[in-house]
Parts: C-alpha cells; structure tokens; sequence
C-alpha cells in the first residue's frame, strides 16, 4: 500500500475535526499549524500540492519595497515582520539576498530619492537585513557589467528574502509537517459537494487518479482553495464580505544572466514604471514578472507577454546576443488572489497595480467554515496562527501554540547532521563543481530526514550518485521521494518536489536515459504508464528514456 492509499483510506473512515480544501500555501500552513497544535486534521488538494498559484511566485520572501510607492507602511511593517520571522524560522531555505536597481533617466525615481525610500524600507523592516546603500554608477558597472549604464544616474541596494529551492517544495515542507503531526494528506482529490447537518460536514470526494467517489466527515471545514475560494464558498450558498480578483503574472527562466560572482536580484523598472526583476535560480535567471488584470484563473504565458519581458530586459541589459525566444528554458504563469470588499466600488475603476496584497480571513460560525482569502507566501506563518484562533472559535479544543508546527531543526541537530556527512566524507560524492556541497543540499532539502539518507549512503555509495546526468538529484533522495513525499504522477516530482521542468531543457529531459530509472525508483511497476502520461502518450516517451526503461527490464 502507498503512502497516498493509506492516507485516501484514513479520509474514507476516520472523523476529522478540520477537512482543509486546497493545498497551496494557505491550506499547508492551515494543516501543519491545526495538526500540530493537536487536531485531528485532513487536507486535500484536486491537484498536486501547490499546483496552481504557490508554483507560480517568484520565491521572493519580501516586506514589499515597491508598495511603499502606495503608502502602505502598514502592510510593509507586518511583511517585513513575517519576512523577518520567516528568514530566522528558516535559516537554510530563505537567504538574505541584495536586491540591485539601477535607474536612469526614465525611472520613476533620482538615485537619491530611492536612496531614502530604501533607508525607510530598512527601518519599517525593523533592520532585519543588512543596511541598504545608493549606487554610483561606476560601481554597478563594477559590480555587474551586464546591467546596461549608459543611461544610468546610479542606483540603489536594499535587502530582502528569497527561497533557495523553490515555492512548492517550501509549501509541501508544511503539508508533510502536518503529516508528521498525524494529519491525513492525499493530493489529486477533490471536493465535489458537501453538506452540514447536524453540526458536522459530510463531504463528497473524487480520486482525481482513479475516478474513484468517497466521503469523509468533519466537524468544521478550512476553505484555502486560492483563486477558487468563491467558487467553493457559492457550491454551499455561503455569504462572504469578501471575494477574489485576479492579476495574472508571468516569469521566463533563462541561461543565468547575471556574472557567476554576482548573486544578487536585478531589479528594472519597466516602460510602464512597474518594477520587475532578475532573480538568481541555480544555473539560471527567471525574469519577471508582470501584472495584468484577468476574469480567469486559467492563464498562460502568451507571445505578447514574452515580447514585453524580452525587449524589457534587453533594454535594460548589455547582453550580447540580446536575448531571444530560444533561450527560454521554461515559463510559468499564475494568478494572484487578490482580496477586495464585496461592499467596495467596482474594481474595474481602481488602478488595478495598486489594490492590496493583504489578506483576509473569514469565519462562518454556523457553518463551521473558515475562508482563507488572499496573503502571500511570505505571510504563511501568520495565515497558519490566525486560521487556527479561527477554528479554535468555531469549538475545536487546541493545545498551546509551541510555534513547532514550522521552522527548521534546531542549530545542534543540523551540527550533528554536518558532523555525520563529514564522517561518511558526502561532499566527495559531489560530482559537478558548479554546485553546492551535498551536505547543506540534503540537509536543506530534507532536515531531520537527512539523517537516514546519511546512512543508506555509508551502506550503499551508489545512493550518492546522480541519477539525472543535467538534474542535481541523488538516488537516495528518490528513494526518499517515493517514500514519504506523495509523488503520485511524474510531473509532481520534476515541477514541484523538485525543480528540474525549470531549469533544465526539454531537450536534455527527452535525452535522459536516468529518467527512465527516476520513474522506476518512484512508481515501481506503474512507471512507464507514468512516463507516458509525462509525455503525453506513450508512443511520445523519447527513444532515450525507452532505452533506459529497456535497460532496467534486462538488469532486473
Ligand atoms: C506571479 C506571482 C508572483 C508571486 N510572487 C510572490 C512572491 O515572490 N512572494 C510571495 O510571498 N508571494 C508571491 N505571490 C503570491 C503567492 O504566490 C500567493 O498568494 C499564494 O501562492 C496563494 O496561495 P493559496 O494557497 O491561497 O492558493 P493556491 O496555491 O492556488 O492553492 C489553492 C489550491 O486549492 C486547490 N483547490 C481548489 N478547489 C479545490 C477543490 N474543490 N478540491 C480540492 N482542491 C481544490 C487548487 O488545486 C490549489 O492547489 C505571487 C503570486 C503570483 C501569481
């Protein structure tokens, strides 16, 4: 029995005191801070964990600089708070990192009045970073030749956060910490209809995978379906003082653009006077990101869009070539649930950059029902504390907050881990010389599960090898994977667990033959059905990947 079976098996017998809906950022921290505060919880999601908006942030960890340009120094104060609380919760994950913007003559702002808004970003942010500084434009030319100054006046540096692996991984630490507290977790199940009677909810549920209809019971629900909270909150006739707008943003990851040296955020303003940036992934750059008003949840990235983003930056940028459409390793695009009044004037007359990213929370103390409407990844912890006083409300007893329902192991269980890796010598394994040393990999990846992954590489060296020649992925974190991550289709695993769909080419993926053993390692029997549906059919699987899939057949 897999891990999602037994979880799907728990949804259909057990009573839970809290069924949360969505698993993106708001679900996750929902369930890890009720599960770890000791109730009987069960989250869901119709998709993979964090498959929709929390895949699609720029991993940026942020008090906000450019809303100071909308006065709200309230806002700025509690994301920097969060922002600041945050980047201590999760020392290894979340780094400081130099956000760098050079302004010419067209930016909205003179060098030093930038200057100032960055010192007042500084203080509002309660020094939680290291002191901002103005730019000569001789040093940004110094610094980072590949910014274009020739029409430059100088520029500033301020500091902010930014997660080193990716947002899905970060949001599924969450979901598997409210595992690790006894919560039921199963992706790629969906709520279909629920109905309350008698002060509990009995909720229809779909197995997204097999087709499969079930229902669970639970006391009291925790809508955090993201874009579709209205949607959901409607299917029960329940009344909101809130709804959710959308604005559509897109980012283009690309060869890194940046000199190696230099890994700091390029920030640009653009020809509308909108701030976009340059944000170091790996190998990588990802450009982005933008700010259209849609109706849909449903976007892509379209060649307008690409159009725009390119000519900013090549406008902006000393690269030589200019950069094109062929340099565009991956793109993606997502909807940020933005939360207005339903009392409020009609959105459509306001300046639609300027609306709040703040979020809302909402109880229905009749129903039982808890709305999540909103918020930021970087507000996660304060989303989990206060879903969690809401649901205290609605009659669900809770331990006292011990704030160890988030956070990183502490400062001597992480000396002890890089004093065991140093015993079995795992930074020798490392095979590329552009990458991180394996020991803060595994232990950033994986924490207190690194541990056993330490001692499955003592046994067996194989376990520290590359699997995927153009991936930075070992066997033994497969086998982890497969085990207690909940990869139940391919694309969980190359999109999300990991971020190997971003950063490395269709063509290098097509070309790997280790893929065929990555699928192996996860799916076992099933994996060329789930190679087929990566690929979209099985007469698609590339010849390298059927090569590696025939190998393994003839070593088995
Ligand atoms: C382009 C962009 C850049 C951003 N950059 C940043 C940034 O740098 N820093 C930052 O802090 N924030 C950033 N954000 C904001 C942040 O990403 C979002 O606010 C956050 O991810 C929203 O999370 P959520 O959990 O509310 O929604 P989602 O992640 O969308 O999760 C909702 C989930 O509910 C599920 N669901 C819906 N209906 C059902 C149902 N019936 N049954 C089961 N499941 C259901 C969906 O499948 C989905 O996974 C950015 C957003 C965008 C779009």
């Amino acid at each position: 029995m897999t891990l999602r079976d037994r979880q799907i098996e728990r949804l259909r017998t057990d009573t839970f005191d809290t069924l949360v809906i969505g698993g993106g950022i708001n679900g996750a921290v929902a369930a890890a801070s009720l599960a770890g505060r000791g109730a009987k919880v069960a989250i869901i999601d119709r998709g993979d964990f964090a498959n929709f908006t929390s895949q699609a942030s720029s991993n940026l960890v942020w008090g906000g600089f450019k809303y100071l340009e909308n006065y709200e120094l309230f806002l700025v104060w509690k994301l920097c708070r969060s922002r600041n609380r945050l980047m201590k919760a999760y020392p290894d994950n979340i780094k400081q990192i130099g956000f760098y913007a050079a302004l010419d003559r067209t930016s909205p702002y003179k060098p030093w009045f930038a200057g100032l808004g960055s010192l007042a970003y500084w203080i509002i942010g309660m020094f939680g970073t290291r002191h901002p500084r103005v730019l000569s434009t001789d040093h940004i030319e110094r610094e980072e030749p590949a910014i274009d100054t020739s029409n430059a006046l100088g520029g500033i540096e301020y500091y902010d956060g930014v997660l080193v692996d990716n947002d899905a991984r970060f949001v599924f630490s969450f979901v598997r910490a409210a595992a690790d507290a006894g919560a039921a977790i199963a992706n790629y199940v969906e709520m279909v209809s629920a109905e309350r009677s008698a002060g509990r909810w009995t909720v229809q549920l779909r197995d997204v995978d097999t087709g499969e209809e079930f229902s669970t019971t639970a006391r009291t629900i925790v809508n955090a379906a993201g874009p579709f909270v209205d949607e959901v909150n409607e299917q029960w006739g329940l009344r909101t003082d809130h709804r959710i707008v959308y604005s559509k943003g897109i980012h283009l990851i690309v060869p890194r653009l940046t000199t190696t040296a230099h890994h700091k955020v390029l920030a640009f303003f653009d020809d509308s006077g909108r701030l976009f940036y340059v944000i170091p992934m790996g190998r990588r750059s990802v450009i982005g990101t933008t700010d259209t008003r849609v109706d849909t949840p449903y976007t892509e990235v379209t060649d307008d869009d690409i159009d725009f983003l390119l000519s900013q930056i090549n406008a902006r940028m000393d690269l030589a070539p200019p950069l094109t459409r062929a340099d565009i390793i991956a793109d993606r695009t997502g909807v940020r649930p933005l939360v207005v009044k339903r009392s409020g004037n009609d959105q459509r007359d306001v300046d639609w950059t300027k609306l709040s990213r703040k979020h809302a929370i909402e109880a229905d103390r009749a129903r039982g029902v808890v709305t999540v409407f909103g918020g930021k990844l970087t507000d996660c912890i304060n989303v989990g504390e206060e879903v969690a006083a809401e649901v205290e409300g609605l009659g669900v007893p809770l331990e006292a907050d011990l704030h160890n329902w988030y956070g990183e192991p502490a400062a001597a269980t992480r000396d002890e881990f890089y004093r065991q890796a140093r015993l079995v010598r795992l930074d020798q394994y490392r095979t590329k010389a552009d990458t991180e040393p394996l020991t803060d990999r595994l232990w950033r990846r994986y924490g207190r599960r690194a541990f056993t992954m330490l001692e499955a590489i003592g046994e067996d060296p194989r376990m520290a090898e590359d699997v995927m020649g153009s991936a930075d992925y070992l066997r033994v974190e497969l086998h982890a994977a497969a085990r207690t991550e909940m990869v139940t289709k391919l694309e969980d695993f190359m999109r999300r667990r990991s971020k190997i769909d971003l950063v490395v080419h269709d063509d290098d993926i097509a070309n790997s033959t280790g893929l065929a053993e990555v699928a192996e390692i996860l799916f076992g029997d099933d994996a060329e059905m789930r190679l087929a549906e990566y690929f979209g059919g099985a007469d698609q699987i590339p010849p390298a990947v059927r090569a590696g899939l025939r190998q393994l057949g003839a070593n088995s």
